[in-house]
């Protein structure tokens, strides 16, 4: 089986599969410009420097011409792989790309394998494994929010976050491993105080990145929302009105919508899911008693509940119960809910609902009309001010499950740690568990990694990057 440790000259199509204008196919090695320059005769004797674009023809190995290509050479160590590295722009039909790779592999390369390319980025110190990673999640940035966490990570700013973190229980571990050089002569050399201060600070920061996963994670996939309510309050409605788009099933009739409906939208540059479900709460008693079990099924799998109730069936007392139904089946108090008072075109005043809370917080009402479609836009705002209240500008986000996996070991062997400290234990056992901990957060950015670590990471990118 080939692996991702040798140092053959590998090549791929960069491009996505399929017929495009043109094609990227790409070579990287100490072999590359020269297997290139064996098909590849640039035009008007220009030659392939670093850091240039060259126009020229393509042949195969009967000197045949395969096509027109523009091919760009960038010299080691100044590439994205930190090899030399070639680019072949070619047309983009599927024999073309094809052909070209052939004869590439008939000159000495090899086929890449998934993410070889920034694999070979990582192993020459152009990027760490947490920037690696970055590179998968800047290629499938689907909106603004999750490109800009990428484009941190890339930049490194979460990699000095962590190594940073990393740094400090270093620091904690040389003090204790003093004291274990000169354990005969009984003598503290780390501040137990300032062990546990310490401790507490790194295990706040790691929890907080940890926290930070769940938002990170939805950025990639939408954020959840569900949305909630008895029968023939409006809910598809509202669905369609938030989708600007009929795609949820209204009827006046109570529970016909029984299709589960999921849809992304795009609120100033956050991504949300909306998780309909409609027609899951229907009349008759069994039913009833199913649709509330599938209903609270879905708030546990969104951040924000959308809790819509028919303003010319509400009033403040009912709503609070009808509230207080749902919060007591749920265990996470964390989740957002917001009341959303549908129907306004058919009141005359507007309740004031000031007192209602959910898990004895207050929490935001909106007025709306959804088959008018007034207020939509105050839901969308009350959304966005609410993810941009958890705050992901700016601040270290974790997107990966690798990396938040590693955070909760990281956690765990604080705890441990922690508990050793209470309970006193000698300093070589103490060392263990912030060695532990240490290790957990460089498995992060690539410190530690073994061979197998590696390839399950780079696997899973597409072959080419
Ligand atoms: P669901 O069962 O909660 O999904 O409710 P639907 O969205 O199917 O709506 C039930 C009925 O209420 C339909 O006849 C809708 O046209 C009507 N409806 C929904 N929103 C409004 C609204 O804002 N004003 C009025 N007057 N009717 C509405």
């Amino acid at each position: 089986m080939i692996s991702y440790c040798n140092n053959d000259t590998i090549c791929a199509i960069s491009t996505p599969p399929g017929c495009g204008a043109i094609a990227v196919i790409r070579l990287s090695g100490s072999e590359a410009r020269d297997i290139a320059l064996k098909s590849f005769i640039p035009k008007a004797n220009k030659t392939l420097s670093h850091s240039t674009c060259v126009y020229g023809s393509f042949l195969d190995n009967n000197g045949e011409m395969v096509d027109e290509t523009v091919t760009a050479y960038f010299q080691a160590p100044h590439s994205y792989t930190g090899e030399d590295l070639v680019e072949i722009s070619c047309h983009g039909s599927v024999y073309i790309q094809k052909t070209i790779l052939e004869i590439l592999v008939s000159n000495g390369a090899r086929l890449a394998l998934p993410g070889e390319f920034t694999f070979r980025a990582y192993r020459n110190g152009k990027l760490d494994l947490a920037q690696s990673e970055a590179v998968a999640d800047l290629i499938s940035s689907e909106n603004k929010q999750a490109h800009d966490v990428a484009v941190r990570h890339l930049k490194g700013t979460y990699s000095s976050f962590i190594k940073e973190l990393r740094d400090k229980l270093l620091h904690l571990l040389s003090l204790l491993e003093l004291e274990l050089d000169f354990s005969e002569e009984d003598v503290a050399f780390a501040d137990r105080t300032e062990l546990i201060n310490l401790l507490e600070t790194i295990e706040k920061e790691v929890t907080a990145l940890a926290k930070s996963f769940e938002l990170g994670n939805a950025l990639k996939t939408g954020i959840p929302v569900a949305i909630i309510g008895k029968p023939n309050v409006g809910k598809s409605t509202l669905l369609n009105a938030l989708l600007k788009e009929d795609r949820a099933i209204v009827s006046d009739i109570p529970g016909t919508t029984r299709d589960v409906i999921e849809d992304v939208i795009n609120i100033n540059g956050y991504p949300f899911r909306f998780i309909d479900t409609a027609g899951l709460h229907a009349t008759q008693d069994v039913i009833e008693s199913i649709g509330i079990e599938k209903t609270i099924e879905r708030i546990n799998k969104a951040d924000i509940v959308l809790h819509v109730v028919d303003l010319t069936q509400t009033d403040i007392k009912s709503l609070q119960s009808e509230i207080d139904e749902f919060t007591g089946h749920i265990t996470d108090d964390t989740k957002k809910w917001i009341i959303v008072g549908n129907k306004e075109d058919k009141i005359d005043s507007v309740p004031e609902w000031g007192s209602i809370t959910a898990n004895g917080l207050p929490i935001d009402t909106v007025i709306i009309s959804a088959k008018q479609k007034l207020n939509i836009n105050q839901i969308n705002e009350t959304l966005y001010q609410y993810v941009e209240s958890k705050g992901v500008t700016g601040v270290p986000t974790v997107t990966g499950v690798r990396h938040y996996e590693a955070l909760i070991r990281a956690l765990e062997s604080i705890a441990s740690a922690k508990k050793a400290f209470a309970d006193n234990v000698p300093a070589d056992l103490l060392a263990i568990d912030i060695r532990q901990t240490a290790f957990n957060l460089g498995s992060i950015v690539g410190d530690i990694s073994t061979e197998d670590v590696l390839s399950s990471i780079f696997s899973k990118f597409c072959i080419g990057k």
